[in-house]
């Protein structure tokens, strides 16, 4: 098999493995839509980066999105989006991409019905500490980005690079706002929590705030 449709495959791939995850856990915790989550998308950006913002975002959603339908279809005359590096990068990627969607059901496992792909406080929720929870506050996260990277990787397209990499971005912003949200909700026992956790990675002081 040519090695370019084979990286392809396994974007392809690690994609609906991805969204296999998504979809069972979002069945069993009876979470929102996609499209929820693309307007949740939408919402950050505008609150976190002012109205502009907005269509920026829904500019660079629309042209990353017709770049990334390039790269997987591939045609012969689509070849200017190559970004020109080592294959090994390649195969990298495949390994960046698949440990995450592991890591992935670990944390699903722990959150449980507390997911949401918006930002909100559901009915008996309780807070979770437990497992990844542990040792980081945004383990999904971390774990989610790791995994796009790994897509970026596998890619080796400078619009499929330029639309995860900033769908990253946007995810990352919306951290303070769900921590303001979980503080409102629990109070000293998430301040508490704070404390001993990082946000993405684990504390390795645990002294230091
Ligand atoms: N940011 C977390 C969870 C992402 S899902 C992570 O990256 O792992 C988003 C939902 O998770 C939010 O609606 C929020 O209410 C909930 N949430 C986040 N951290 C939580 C925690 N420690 N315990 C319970 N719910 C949490």
């Amino acid at each position: 098999m040519e090695l370019n449709l084979f990286f392809r495959l396994s974007f392809i791939t690690l994609w609906a493995l991805f969204a296999v995850v998504r979809v069972y856990y979002g069945r069993k915790t009876g979470t929102h839509s996609t499209t929820a989550g693309v307007m949740e998308k939408l919402k950050t950006a505008e609150l976190d980066m002012g109205k502009g913002f907005k269509i920026i975002t829904t500019i660079i959603t629309g042209v990353g999105g017709v770049g990334l339908i390039l790269y997987l279809i591939s045609p012969t005359w689509w070849t200017w989006t190559h970004i020109p590096l080592g294959e090994w990068i390649q195969w990298l990627g495949i390994v960046t991409a698949l440990v995450p969607i592991l890591f992935l059901v670990w944390t699903h496992q722990h959150l449980d019905k507390q997911w949401s792909i918006v930002l909100e406080i559901q009915e008996d929720h309780k807070l979770i500490t437990t497992g990844p929870y542990r040792y980081s506050r945004h383990p999904m996260y971390l774990g989610i980005f790791i995994y796009t990277f790994g897509l970026m990787m596998i890619s080796l397209d400078v619009l499929v690079t330029f639309f995860f990499g900033f769908s990253i971005w946007v995810n990352y912003r919306r951290i303070p706002r769900e921590e303001e949200m979980l503080i409102k909700e629990f109070g000293d026992e998430y301040i508490e929590y704070m404390k001993r956790s990082g946000r993405l990675l684990p504390k390795l002081f645990k002294n230091k705030t």
